[in-house]
């Protein structure tokens, strides 16, 4: 997969060189480039900002250095991207949309700074191109490229062998199958006793049809507590084919 991400703080991408991201890239599975935006400014102060038409605080980022930087981005590489365009006032960035974007061969990222980019940058990308504009969340950070490398995490990890055990995203929370809407639940690991806390009992039990059902009766309970808004939107079905498989 490649992803470009066009920025003016290209510093801040830098954690992509590191654990996962950085081992895909450095075994050749992803190709990430990230551009300075500023290098397609052409006056002495680089300038990537202006006053918003209409008045109102902050400033807005402007459409020439943006438009020169996608249209040589795209001109770059082969097929179409999807343009993704990091937003408070996008569609929420899930686990499905992770899951999509990790089919795609090509991901152009924007992150943004001050207001955001002119309007018409995403109006002319988006009649030549699949835009995304996507939030990672409801509340506003300074600029968008916290929100890439969250974005580009989720779906890096779910590329063909960029994980050690392709089977460990399976059961993650808000993994697509019949628990998609629960929540994992408590994991444990090695000593069987830590300051006098043992394991549940069942976890040493052999018995993977026991082990599967309490897993599914932790995370229930997990996501009635934390995420109620989930268990109402579940599927009940859903949950009694799982476990009738079990
Ligand atoms: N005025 C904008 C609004 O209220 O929607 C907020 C702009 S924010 C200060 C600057 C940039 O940070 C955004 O253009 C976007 O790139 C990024 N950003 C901030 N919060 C975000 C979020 N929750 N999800 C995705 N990107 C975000």
């Amino acid at each position: 997969m490649r992803l470009d991400v066009v920025t003016i703080f290209p510093e801040y991408l830098e954690p992509l060189n590191v654990s996962l991201v950085g081992k895909a890239r450095a075994r050749g599975q992803l190709d990430v480039r990230v551009h300075d935006l500023r290098q397609w400014t052409h006056d002495k102060h680089h300038t990537v900002d202006d006053t918003p038409y209409g008045g109102g605080p902050g400033m807005v980022m402007k459409p020439e250095p943006w438009g020169e930087a996608l249209d040589a981005v795209l001109a770059s590489g082969e097929g179409a991207p999807v343009i993704v365009v990091p937003t408070p006032s996008g569609v929420p960035f899930t686990q499905q949309l992770a899951v999509e974007l990790s089919t795609k061969p090509w991901l152009v990222f924007t992150p943004a700074r001050y207001e955001g980019i002119d309007r018409r940058v995403i109006e002319e990308y988006g009649d030549r191109v699949d835009v995304r504009e996507v939030s990672i969340g409801d509340y506003v950070l300074a600029g968008g490229e916290a929100p890439v490398l969250v974005m580009v995490e989720a779906v890096a990890r779910l590329l063909p062998g960029v994980l050690g055990n392709a089977a460990s995203h399976q059961d993650d929370s808000f993994a697509p199958g019949p628990m998609a809407d629960l929540l994992e639940g408590p994991v444990y690991t090695k000593p069987p006793e830590w300051r006098d806390r043992t394991i549940p009992e069942v976890l040493l039990s052999g018995h993977h049809g026991k082990i599967a059902r309490w897993r599914r009766d932790q995370a229930f309970r997990r996501t009635v507590r934390n995420r109620p808004d989930l268990i109402e939107r579940a599927d009940p079905a859903a949950f009694d084919k799982h476990d009738r498989a079990i």
